[in-house]
């Protein structure tokens, strides 16, 4: 039996070595187009990068010692340019244009996919690469040498684009991303991706996401990209990473069927429409095991087992089967390891396929064992059966192992209880006894089963908080250090001593760290009879990675600038002699530790430095927040491997009480204690303005003022005698505010509302709005709401109750205090 074999690489080369091992008087000749065969074609962009130090550690295989092992005739140079199905033979141009032909019995095509080169003005340019081979990998090599690059644009962030960005700023070069999406890493929903993003800006990877490059051009420095916005960006070199093709061209001209993906057709036991012409690889299309559609896979892994499987089927005829493949994959992104498996969110709903998930965020292994890294995964599932339909995870350490547990789980067609199952090695150093896969499927379970109701990120974000009471269940600390606009601060553990605080008539959306207070929050409030109660899936840290700007790089901070970005740190002070307390809060998940800053600097003497270790990503820019609430320095902060270090120098005491009580800042403070219409609009224009400036904002409304801020629909509140009086001869909102002057029984202030719609001038209530959606903080006085009966049910919801102390301390911090 003779078996021809097109492409010399991951399918092919596999294919044929399988054939002979199982049929040793079997021909086969194995043709490649290329110089070589069975060569690292993943470990490309490492080469290139220097992090594989030897070009000859990419052939896995020579031909002639691939040749000789399995006895198989190995062509290189050597393209299969037609096939003639009818008389099965193939033509084949040899290296220096000869020709001929060679028949076969068999013939299995592997020719993988071809990068591709949109034909934009100037792709012709020198400086523009494209990687998917050897002679690629050496051209760009070439031209690093050759050319001293310094800033290298990569067109395309999917996980070879994202390699090629790392192995580029290993060999020295500025690195840009353009990316058409508002992503990298298009098999990761959003949020996930988001966490990608944070850690390529740290890495001082500049990003142009949601930028779609429109033509290219020579410069006499290198080369200019310019982008459909309007936005150019001078560079070295360019590399196009926008995706492949099925290589079909061959298939395609031989008569045989393409799919409806654009990739060969081929059956379940891998054969084309044709008799005796197999094909496996890039090249190919097969049904999504999920979906049921066609699917194009571009992964080493499915090519290779469908190789296997396609030489024991031209061997022994088509016996065995091919179950297709959900496309799982893992990819390093500098210190990150970013995976996925199965369908993500985006996919299940353009398919339409109704779905649920669950977010979680967790340690590598025991938090208390040294070297714990924090984990985030997410999981995609049916809502009627919790099938698994997908999972993806991003993280330092113990990435692989976790999304290979959730591929088998979906290949098996298992559910999200399933995953509570999976039996897993654990001791301290490698796992937790709650694996971060059972957690998932404990969420999961969870939101399947009514027992939690879950608030995903884009919700939240698009919610009307005036329909709903927004409760952050964190301590106080946490609160502090930065929460969601809106949102009223009951931490967990003061819950139930404080359910009167919490509006029992509407929606209550419930947030924490990453999700586990808030869950046992909801637990706390349905118990207490609250009925609409939803807890936000995966917490803070979710929803601020996803909602977090990705600045253009012009704009980027300091750290996206310099060669040295990867250090992401400012200088740090020249304090050498001070005395440094080391701490290790790696594996603690916030607040963990900056609470655990906080008790160590207390123990610090002043001038004392702490340098704290923790793997939470937000750690640092909470020790910053902490730092300039209580005057403490905040000296440094750099990314080792997942690891954030942080050094903090303790303030003396006088020092730290001065900065706590100093003026911090250029805030602008407004007291309303009129509720004339007017005087409200004055009010609030001038603090959308200072707003406007980026200042930190606060209305203190006392008095008659505290009508401005009154709902139109109140809920009923219970009332003394006074409180009723009070509340019969008063504005029962700002709609009734009267004119100051002239207002004619009404007629005045009709007259002007009248007026300001005409000129398009926002209303009175739509000026307030504005400063709430500008972050101007609302404060009524409590001592005015006691007089006047008012209750805290009836003003609009975010808006803070507080005393003189609280108004005194804004004031403090603010350079503008106006009395109106
Ligand atoms: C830079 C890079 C990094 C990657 N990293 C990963 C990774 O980390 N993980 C992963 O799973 N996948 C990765 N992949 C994808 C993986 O390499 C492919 O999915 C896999 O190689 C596909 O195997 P294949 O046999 O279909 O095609 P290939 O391995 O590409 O082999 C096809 C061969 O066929 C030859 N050929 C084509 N037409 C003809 C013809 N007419 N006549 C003769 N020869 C022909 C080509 O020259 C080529 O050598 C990466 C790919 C690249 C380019």
């Amino acid at each position: 039996m003779k078996y021809v074999i097109v492409g010399g690489v991951a399918g092919g080369a596999t294919a044929a070595a399988r054939i002979r091992r199982v049929d040793e008087g079997a021909e086969i000749v194995l043709f490649e187009r290329g110089a070589h065969i069975s060569y690292a074609n993943c470990g490309l962009p490492y080469y290139i990068g220097g992090v594989i130090g030897e070009r000859d550690r990419l052939f896995v295989q020579t031909p002639e010692a691939f040749g000789q092992r399995f006895r198989i005739d190995v062509r290189t140079r050597s393209e299969v340019v037609a096939i003639d199905t009818a008389r099965k033979v193939v033509e084949v141009k040899a290296a220096g244009g000869r020709t001929y032909t060679e028949p076969y019995d068999k013939l299995l095509l592997s020719p993988g996919a071809s990068p591709v080169r949109p034909p934009l003005k100037g792709i012709d340019s020198t400086g523009i690469f494209t990687l998917r081979n050897v002679a690629d990998t050496d051209r760009i090599k070439e031209y690093l040498r050759n050319r001293r690059v310094e800033h290298a644009v990569v067109v395309g962030g999917g996980f070879i684009g994202l390699e090629m960005a790392e192995n580029l700023r290993h060999a020295g070069v500025q690195v840009a991303v353009v990316e058409m999406a508002n992503q990298v890493m298009g098999p990761l929903d959003y949020s996930m991706a988001a966490l990608v993003h944070r850690h390529l800006l740290q890495k001082g990877v500049g990003l142009y996401l949601g930028q779609a490059v429109e033509a290219f051009e020579e410069t006499a420095s290198g080369l200019k990209v310019k982008l459909r916005s309007g936005l150019e960006i001078e560079t070295g070199m360019v590399v196009l990473s926008i995706g492949v093709r099925p290589e079909t061209a061959l298939a395609s001209a031989a008569g045989l069927k393409l799919g409806e993906a654009k990739g060969i057709w081929v059956d379940e036991f891998l054969q084309t429409s044709a008799p005796d012409v197999f094909a496996v690889g890039d090249a190919i299309e097969f049904p999504h095991p999920l979906t049921g559609k066609p699917w194009l896979n571009f992964l080493a892994g499915p090519a290779n087992r469908q190789a296997r499987i396609v030489a024991d089927n031209m061997v022994f005829g088509p016996k065995v089967k091919y179950e297709g493949a959900i496309g799982t994959s893992v990819a390093k992104v500098f210190d990150l390891t970013v995976a996925s498996t199965g369908l993500p969110a985006k996919r299940l709903k353009q398919y339409g396929m109704p779905y649920l998930s669950a977010t979680i965020h967790s340690s590598s292994h025991a938090g208390y064992y040294p070297g714990a890294s924090q984990m985030t995964l997410k999981v995609t599932f049916s809502p009627t059966d919790g099938k698994l339909y997908g999972g993806q995870v991003v993280g330092y350490d113990g990435v692989d192992k976790r999304v290979d547990e959730l591929a088998l789980t979906i290949k098996r067609g298992g559910t999200v209880y399933d995953l509570m199952q999976v039996e897993q090695a654990y001791a301290p150093p490698f796992s937790s006894a709650k694996d971060p896969v059972a957690v998932a499927g404990y969420v999961a379970g969870n939101i399947l089963c009514g027992k939690m109701t879950p608030l995903y990120w884009r919700e939240l974000r698009d919610a009307d908080l005036s329909q709903v009471a927004l409760v952050d269940v964190r301590t106080a600390d946490e609160f502090a250090l930065g929460h969601i606009d809106g949102a009223q601060n009951v931490p967990l553990d003061e819950l139930r001593d404080r359910l009167d605080e919490i509006p029992s008539g509407r929606p209550v959306f419930l947030y924490c760290g990453v999700g586990l207070r808030g869950y046992l929050a909801s637990n706390i409030l349905k118990g207490n009879g609250y009925a609409d109660v939803r807890n936000l899936v995966g917490g803070l840290k979710t929803y601020e990675a996803a909602l977090a700007p990705v600045p253009l790089p012009e704009t980027a901070s300091a750290c996206a600038a310099g060669p040295s970005a990867d250090a992401c740190c400012r200088p740090e002070a020249a304090d050498g002699a001070a005395r440094v307390v080391r701490v290790d809060a790696c594996g603690l998940q916030c607040p963990g530790p900056v609470l655990r800053l906080k008790k160590e600097m207390e123990r610090l003497q002043p001038g004392g430095q702490l340098e704290i270790r923790a793997t939470d990503a937000g750690f640092p820019r909470d020790a910053e927040s902490w730092c300039r609430l209580t005057g403490h320095r905040f000296l440094s902060q750099s990314c080792e491997g997942g690891t954030y270090v942080v050094r903090v120098a303790k303030a003396s005491a006088c020092g730290a009480e001065a900065a706590r009580t100093a003026p911090a800042g250029k805030g602008k403070t407004f007291i309303l204690f009129s509720d004339d219409l007017d005087k409200a609009l004055a009010t609030f224009v001038l603090a959308n303005g200072a707003a406007a400036t980026g200042e930190k904002v606060t209305i203190f409304f006392t008095f008659w003022g505290l009508n401005a801020i009154k709902k139109e629909r109140k809920p009923k509140v219970g009332k003394d005698l006074f409180g009723r009086m009070f509340g019969m001869m008063l504005p029962s909102s700002s709609r009734k505010l009267k004119l100051s002057k002239m207002n004619m029984g009404g007629l005045g202030s009709r007259m002007m509302r009248h007026i300001m719609d005409r000129k398009g001038i926002d209303s009175l209530e739509s000026l307030r709005q504005q400063a709430i959606d500008n972050g101007v903080e609302f404060i009524a006085c409590q001592m005015s709401m006691d007089v006047m009966g008012v209750k805290r049910e009836e003003l609009l919801d975010g808006v803070t109750v507080g005393g003189v102390a609280t108004y005194m301390e804004r004031a403090d911090r603010a350079n503008v205090n106006l009395f109106i």
